[in-house]
């Protein structure tokens, strides 16, 4: 890594929490053991033994599942001795090939190529640092994965094949192949990875210059910015020298998310809106030999229900009615409290935040179904599914559901504490 940084004036292994920008002490966290953050509860560390080395080896791994997965036959379907051979990428194009390219494109973003993308920039951030070679753009690719990996959705997709192959039992057999037993082993190994990435293994939290560190400081009282990418505390004052860009992977800097509280109040407004359409138009159409209703989302939750499959409505109706709903209900209350400069239990607020941010993208799962059944069930009138208008308005609430929460800054609801202090 890059070692010639100008100086700061933070002692070695000093982080400000991400989530209320309290500034810690952790260089001498145990192997083994995580970090919270004892004011808002966020995550600050993972200290993982070898964190390089096994990171390394499980995003290897990873990659071959991701070949295997995308190159052989995903789910085959069997009707009257018909059999329909189904890849991944089948679902992506079926919505593609059914005129709804917006929806082709944004499933194939987040099932194929964002999860690749995220696969192989950790390789080329993981492999300079274990054979210390150097590479050009490091931290770069750094940065475009910690931004693509929110949108890497395969535990979400995941759900969406489960969901559908138990839609189709009664339709049709259905034989699982190679690459479906791949796309296991992908979610394993993807996982695993996560849980073993220690970014302090790449990138040292703050350099060593010693400085006595006070206990209970912000960054931002100690007049340091805090890097989103690798965690660097950079004095503002050199911030404002290179342009405002961490002097070590180049990452604009911002003491706050810019402009958090309008551009989130933006996003809010945008998805309720959508949240109208989205209901009130068609999903999708299932035809069975020749007939067959377009179904909203709702209408789609009861058909589950009344076919004795209530398990899944009411996974569907949490994923796709509910949890959009309360993210939005949840971020309007937050930027409300934040307006008011509540100091009403602070830390639940944040707890609340960091859940919003977490499930956003489940409710992708009824774009994945919709997307799995028009490419699996394609038998003309004997059996088809159609996506329909109200499928685009849906992906765009889920979209604008996740800017949302993206957007709003959670160190807004400390940082009136401070200001009384
Ligand atoms: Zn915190
Ligand atoms: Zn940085």
């Amino acid at each position: 890594m890059n070692n010639h940084m100008p100086p700061t004036d933070v002692a070695p292994g000093v982080l400000a929490c991400h989530g209320c920008d309290l500034v810690y002490q952790l260089e001498d966290l145990p192997v083994g053991s995580k970090a919270l953050c004892n004011r808002c509860g966020a995550l600050l560390r993972r200290h993982v033994a070898n964190s390089v080395e096994r990171s390394l080896a499980l995003n290897i791994a990873a990659l071959f599942s991701f070949v295997i997965a995308n190159a052989f036959p995903f789910l085959s379907l069997e009707v009257m001795g018909r059999i329909e051979e189904t890849r991944l990428i089948t679902a992506a194009v079926a919505l593609y090939k059914a005129g709804m390219w917006e929806l082709g494109l944004l499933v194939f973003l987040t099932s194929v190529l964002f999860p690749l993308m995220t696969l192989l920039g950790m390789l080329y951030v993981l492999l300079p640092a274990r054979f210390a070679i150097r590479l050009p753009g490091v931290a770069l690719v750094f940065r475009i994965v910690c931004n693509v990996n929110p949108w890497s959705m395969l535990q979400v997709l995941m759900l969406g094949v489960l969901i559908a192959i138990v839609k189709l039992l009664d339709l049709a057999d259905i034989i699982p192949g190679i690459g479906f037993f791949a796309f296991i082993a992908l979610l394993a190994l993807t996982t695993a990875a996560y849980a073993n990435f220690d970014a302090a293994a790449l990138w040292p939290f703050s350099r060593p210059v010693a400085e006595h560190q006070q206990a209970g400081v912000t960054a931002a009282q100690k007049n340091l910015i805090h890097c989103h990418t690798c965690a660097l505390l950079v004095s503002a004052n050199v911030a404002h020298e290179s342009q405002a860009c961490c002097p070590r992977c180049r990452t604009p800097l911002h003491r706050r998310k810019v402009n958090s509280i309008n551009r989130t109040w933006a996003w809010v407004i945008s998805a309720c809106l959508l949240l109208i359409p989205a209901n009130l138009y068609p999903v999708m159409t299932v035809i069975h030999f020749g007939q067959g209703e377009p179904s909203t989302i709702l209408s789609g939750v009861i058909q589950l229900i009344d076919s004795g499959m209530w398990p899944l409505g009411m996974i569907v109706l949490i994923a796709s009615i509910l949890i959009p709903v309360m993210k939005l209900v949840v971020l309007v209350f937050l930027l409300i409290t934040v307006r008011l400069k509540s100091r009403w239990r602070l830390r639940d607020r944040s707890v609340l935040y960091r859940i919003t941010e977490l499930v956003g993208a489940w409710s992708m799962v009824d774009i994945f179904l919709i997307a799995l059944l028009t490419g699996l069930v394609n038998m003309g009138t004997l059996a088809s599914v159609r996506p329909e208008v109200g499928a685009i308005f849906f992906a765009a609430v889920v979209v604008t559901t996740i800017f949302a929460a993206s957007s709003f800054d959670p160190r807004l609801i400390w940082d009136h504490e401070e200001e009384r202090q």
